[in-house]
């Protein structure tokens, strides 16, 4: 007789999950200080730390305390022990036939068990510069119609520190950090330059929306001894959140757009409904007093191109006619399309027309050449995975993209 052996039936074991340790990656020197606090570092020295953390941190894009070697080896112990300094993952990396890439970075949910959420990163190089683009909230709680982030429903607000930590990621994944090697590849700088040099907030989300957050990140972005982006080369955008304006001036001090889009209140207030609460008038008036504004320091004003909707001539002249007397830059975008949307792009002679009569009454009026629109890394192309598209959605979309 044969005796099958009985399968081993094993202890059911509880996984082992180590604790999450907060990461320093981009915190404030305050919460630097805090942190360092939590660990028992006095009172006295955290000022003289937060300074040597910084410059690893910031500086020297440091991703391991152990390479901190003006810190005492006793304090990385402490630190290791108790912090990381991780980034938030990155879920997909997508480099366009440009050179434009996108980085799709997972952010935990607000509340204990909810899925975690998604916002999207992208760097753009040219010639003279390489330009970040940052989001600010995932989603967005505003709906201009022509906005593809404006159709997620999912919205948090962004930490400062997931918003300088975009800085961080997209520094490490490009090697931009000094004695690193850069990332090679078309379309890219070469070796000695500064892969990001300028950064527009105009990713995901209404930044003036989350004012104490971008702007404790932006600080960060503009410290003279850490990440030391000046602040004539950061640029925040903004759909015309009109009583946080003058204090971005006074707080942020960075240059700032205003995404106009429409000479006309009821045109505006289809387009971008915040229009609604801030009219045109009350959007203008705190343009032309916002602190530092100069011939030196425009306000640019993004218009988008929506065919038979906002680009006849007549208000091109109407928008030259508006902007009288506010030091401005005017920033034509051609309407980079998304599935279901009911706009269409302006035809290229119309924006040539468009832009020849702002050109004409003075104005630079550069026509945004759309980036990235093979990976959908394009002006109001972002909306995070989050909510999936379909495999149908996904071929229409790389369809549009590559035939406009
Ligand atoms: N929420 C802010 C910043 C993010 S949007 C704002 O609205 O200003 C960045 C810019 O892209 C804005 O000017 C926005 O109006 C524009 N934009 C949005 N959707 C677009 C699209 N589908 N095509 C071209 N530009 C778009
Ligand atoms: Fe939000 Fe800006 Fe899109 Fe409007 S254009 S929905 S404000 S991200």
């Amino acid at each position: 007789m044969t005796i099958l052996a009985e399968p081993l039936e094993k202890t059911p074991l509880e996984r082992y999950v180590a604790p999450a340790k907060p990461s320093l990656a981009g915190a404030t020197r305050g919460e630097l200080a805090e942190m360092l606090g939590r660990v028992g570092v006095p009172e006295r020295e955290r000022k003289m730390r937060v300074q040597q953390l910084w410059h690893w941190i910031y500086l020297r894009g440091a991703t391991d305390f152990d390479t901190m070697t003006s810190v005492s080896k006793g304090l990385r112990a402490t630190l290791t022990e108790h912090y990381t300094l991780d980034r938030p993952n990155i879920v997909a990396e997508q480099v366009s036939v440009d050179g434009t890439r996108k980085w799709l970075i997972e952010l935990p949910g607000e509340h204990a068990g909810e899925r975690p959420h998604q916002v999207e990163t992208v760097y753009i190089p040219e010639t003279d510069r390489g330009t970040l683009c940052v989001s600010s909230q995932v989603g967005c709680t505003l709906t201009c119609s022509f906005c593809h982030t404006g159709t997620q429903r999912l919205v948090r607000n962004l930490t400062a520190a997931e918003i300088t930590a975009q800085i961080l990621i997209a520094r490490d994944r490009l090697g931009d950090y000094p004695g690193m090697t850069h990332a090679t590849g078309p379309g890219l700088p070469t070796e000695g330059e500064r892969f990001v040099s300028n950064i527009v907030m105009m990713g995901m989300g209404e930044p003036l929306y989350n004012f104490e957050a971008v702007r404790d990140a932006l600080l960060t972005a503009q410290d003279a001894e850490g990440l030391t982006l000046s602040r004539r080369r950061i640029t925040l955008s903004t759909s015309g959140v009109v009583p946080n304006i003058p204090r971005a001036g006074d707080e942020i001090g960075t240059m700032l757009a205003i995404s106009l889009h429409a000479v006309r209140d009821d045109l505006r207030d289809e387009l971008v409904p915040l229009n609604r609460k801030y009219p045109i008038k009350d959007l203008l008036d705190a343009c032309r007093s916002y602190p530092g504004v100069s011939n030196a320091k425009r306000i640019t004003f993004e218009y988008v191109m929506l065919k038979g909707i906002n680009d006849s001539l007549a208000e091109a002249k109407e928008l030259v006619r508006l902007l009288m007397g506010i030091p401005a830059k005017i920033n034509l975008i051609p309407f980079n399309p998304w599935p279901g949307t009911k706009y269409e792009c302006s035809d290229w002679d119309q924006i040539e027309k468009f832009s020849d009569v702002v050109f004409n009454a003075g104005y630079a009026s550069p026509v945004r050449t759309p980036r990235g629109r093979d990976i959908l890394a394009a002006c109001g192309q972002l909306k995070s995975e989050t909510e999936k598209l379909t495999a149908r959605e996904r071929m229409a979309l790389r369809a549009m993209a590559m035939t406009d």
